[in-house]
C-alpha cells in the first residue's frame, strides 16, 4: 500500500512511529504536511499538489493535523476523500471534534456521560450559566483550547463571574463546566482504534494543577479500565466518527464523564506507559478497512 501521513513534521514520535512500522510492513510512507499541499477543486479530477508534485496513488492517508491548521488541514483531507482516497478519520470527524461544543452536543444526543456544561453568548446570562453548573468551584474552557491551555478553575463565584465576563467581552466562545473534584487533577486517555479501546492510561497533573495534560507536565501510570469506561469511550468515538481516537475520560462521582475527543492522539505517551505497539494497531486497521471510495461522508459536509 501507499500510505500518506498528514503531518506538519516527519521528526514528531507518533509521525516517525508510523511511518517505520507501514515500512516494516512493506509498504510505502509517504510524510506530506499538508500546509504545502494546493488543490484543484474541480469535478471530474480533482487532485492535490505538494510542492509542485501531484500526489497520486494514495491508497490512504493518516491524518495528524494540528489544531492551530484545522481548517486549511480537514479541506486537503476533504481533497484526498474527494479523490476517493480512504483516510482513517475523515475530515467531517475531524472537524466535529475540534469544536467543544459541538462535540458534546453530539455526545450528548447520544446519552454519554458528560460533565454539566453551560454555553451562553450574552454577559447578562453569566449568572444564570453558573448556577447551571451548581456554582463554584467551575471550569472555564475556550470552544477551541488545547493541551490545557485556555482552560480555567475558578474558585469562587466572583472569580467564575470576572473571568466569564472578561471571555464574553473579548468575544470568546466559553463553555462553564461543573469541575469534576473527585477525579483529583487526572484523567484517563482511551486510545480507541475502529470501536474497540485498544490501549489507555491515568494522567496526572503536576503538583497542584488540575489539569493532568501531559503538555502541562503531568505524568503516567497504567490504568484498569472498568467495563462501563471501556464501553463509553468506544460510545464515544463512534458517535464523533472516528476509527482513531483518544478519548478523554474523568471518574466522578456519577460514573465515567467524557471530556474530550481527540482526532490526532499522541502516540509517545500510550506506548510509553502501556508498552503496546500502537503505532501497529492503526497500521493493521488500515490494512482492513482501507478501500478506495470507503469514507461514509465522501467528504460532504
Ligand atoms: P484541552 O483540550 O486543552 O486538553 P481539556 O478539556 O481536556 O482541554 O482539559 C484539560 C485538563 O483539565 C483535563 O485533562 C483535565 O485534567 C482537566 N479538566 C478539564 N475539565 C475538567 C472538569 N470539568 N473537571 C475537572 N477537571 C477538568
Ligand atoms: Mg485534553
Amino acid at each position: 500500500m501507499k500510505i500518506g501521513i498528514l503531518s506538519r513534521n516527519a521528526k514528531l514520535y507518533s509521525t516517525s512511529r508510523l511511518v517505520e512500522t507501514i515500512k516494516a510492513r512493506g509498504h510505502e510512507a509517504h510524510v506530506i504536511d499538508v500546509i504545502r499541499c494546493y488543490m484543484n477543486i474541480t469535478s471530474h479530477n480533482p487532485g492535490i499538489f505538494f510542492k509542485g508534485q501531484k500526489l497520486e496513488g494514495f491508497d490512504a492517508v493518516i491524518p495528524r493535523i494540528g489544531a492551530s491548521i484545522t481548517f486549511y488541514g480537514t479541506a486537503v483531507v476533504r481533497q484526498f476523500e474527494m479523490m476517493g482516497v480512504y483516510s482513517v478519520n475523515e475530515s467531517v470527524a475531524i472537524s466535529r471534534g475540534r469544536d467543544k461544543l459541538r462535540s458534546l452536543q453530539l455526545l450528548a444526543r447520544k446519552g454519554v456521560g458528560l460533565p454539566v456544561t453551560g454555553f451562553a453568548h450574552s454577559p447578562d446570562d453569566v449568572e444564570g450559566v453558573i448556577k447551571m453548573v451548581n456554582g463554584a468551584p467551575l471550569v472555564i474552557k475556550l470552544l477551541e483550547g488545547t493541551q490545557g491551555i485556555g482552560v480555567v478553575l475558578a474558585e469562587t463565584e466572583n472569580a467564575a463571574k470576572s473571568v466569564i465576563e472578561a471571555f464574553l467581552g473579548l468575544k470568546t466562545n466559553i463553555l462553564v463546566q461543573e469541575f469534576i473534584k473527585e477525579a483529583g487533577g487526572a484523567d484517563i486517555r482511551c486510545f480507541v482504534i475502529g470501536e474497540k479501546v485498544v490501549a489507555a492510561m491515568k494522567r496526572q497533573g503536576a503538583e497542584g494543577d488540575f489539569r493532568s495534560n501531559i503538555h502541562r507536565g503531568g505524568t503516567t501510570e497504567l490504568i484498569k479500565l472498568t467495563p462501563e469506561e471501556r464501553s463509553t469511550a468506544a460510545r464515544a468515538a463512534r458517535i464523533m466518527g472516528l476509527n482513531v481516537a483518544g478519548v478523554d475520560i474523568l471518574r466522578s462521582n456519577h460514573g465515567p464523564v467524557v471530556m474530550e475527543v481527540n482526532s490526532s492522539p499522541g502516540l509517545r505517551g500510550i506506548e510509553t506507559a502501556t508498552g503496546k505497539d500502537v503505532a501497529g494497531m492503526i497500521v493493521d486497521f488500515i490494512e482492513k478497512d482501507a478501500k478506495p471510495f470507503n469514507t461514509k461522508t465522501r467528504g460532504q459536509g
